[in-house]
């Protein structure tokens, strides 16, 4: 639990973890200049603790700093930062199979300023929590809704940016689709109300034969670490795997509907509604979603050989 946690990492230093005094004048406050990242620390099958391409986030947190006008940590003094906090938060990393230890790395404009403008001072900051998986693992597929009411983010926006104001617009869609009995909802694009682009915290892709299908990040998806992770390893599979814009006649075509994220790992879409209609995907033990599934899984429990360096281990 947060308050329980040995560290967390402000400005430079391992402090325990508490509130923290925010001026009111802070432009994260008042104008939203705020960016967050979403990690993981895995428990190996035996009892090593190891996060994944962390400077992944690194770069990722750099590029929505410059949109945000805001300086950032180097790669190596994020990853390095990120390092210390598992280090000093081992203990509260679950057993393998039992979840893992999340880490929240910010960054957010914490100088005073009056006009609408970037703070002059920021603060970097990374707490942790232990999770279990939020959809469960796999043990339970995903019923999608595409509700075109409210698209998640407009070209030219902040959607390919881990934003902190990208969120709090879909808590209404969100919690109406909930309300409805979905897991969550499937944006469209915000031009022709046609095109897939994510789902609230994850991205998503469709299978059709051995063509691998995700929606391109061009400024509106956020490039998912587990994305990009997934596009890699299929592809090394030898599936063919194209970064294309997918209509949504085209998605309740598929034959299997997937999405990715730190948070919910590899998750199989049981159906997808779409005009009161409701589509359903195969899932289960032999499908595409599962073979990515457990070939991610197996390299950050370290069941399989990290063959492209994308593990760190925490000594
Ligand atoms: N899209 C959105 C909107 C997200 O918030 C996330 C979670 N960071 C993702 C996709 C997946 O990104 P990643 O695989 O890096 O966790």
């Amino acid at each position: 639990k947060s308050n329980e946690q040995d560290g967390t990492f402000s400005n430079g230093a391992l402090v325990p973890f508490g509130t923290i005094d925010i001026n009111p004048h802070s432009a994260v406050l008042n104008y939203g200049q705020g960016l967050f990242e979403g990690m993981k620390a895995y428990r190996t099958t035996d009892g090593e603790v190891q996060i994944f391409r962390p400077e992944e986030n690194a770069l990722r947190m750099r590029m929505g700093a410059e949109r945000l006008l805001m300086p950032s940590p180097s790669v190596e003094q994020y990853v390095e930062a990120v390092k210390q906090v598992v280090r000093a938060n081992k203990r509260w990393v679950p057993p393998h199979g039992k979840g893992a230890l999340y880490l929240r790395p910010l960054l957010f404009g914490s100088g005073s300023v009056m006009g609408i403008s970037p703070a002059p001072q920021c603060t970097f900051l990374i707490y942790t929590n232990p999770i279990s998986n939020i959809y469960k693992g796999r043990t339970e597929s995903l019923s999608l809704l595409i509700d075109n009411k409210l698209p998640r983010a407009y070209p030219g926006g902040t959607g390919g940016v881990k934003n902190i104001g990208n969120y709090a617009p879909v808590f209404q869609v969100v919690k109406e689709a909930k309300a409805k009995g979905f897991s969550d909802v499937l944006f469209l694009d915000a031009v022709e109300h046609k095109y897939i682009e994510e789902v609230s915290s994850c991205n998503a892709f469709i299978v059709k034969g051995k063509v691998i299908s995700t929606s391109p990040t061009l400024g509106t998806i956020l490039p998912g670490i587990t994305r990009k992770t997934i596009i890699e390893l299929a592809s090394d599979l030898g599936y063919q795997v194209k970064e294309r814009k997918i209509s949504v006649k085209e998605l309740l075509r598929a034959n299997e509907v997937f999405c990715t994220g730190t948070a919910v790992g590899i998750s199989d879409v049981g159906s997808v509604t779409y005009k009161n209609k409701c589509i359903k995907f195969k899932t289960g033990p032999d499908t595409v979603t599962q073979k990515l599934y457990d070939l991610i899984t197996g390299i950050h429990a370290g069941l399989l050989e990290d063959k492209k360096g994308w593990i760190v281990k925490i000594d």
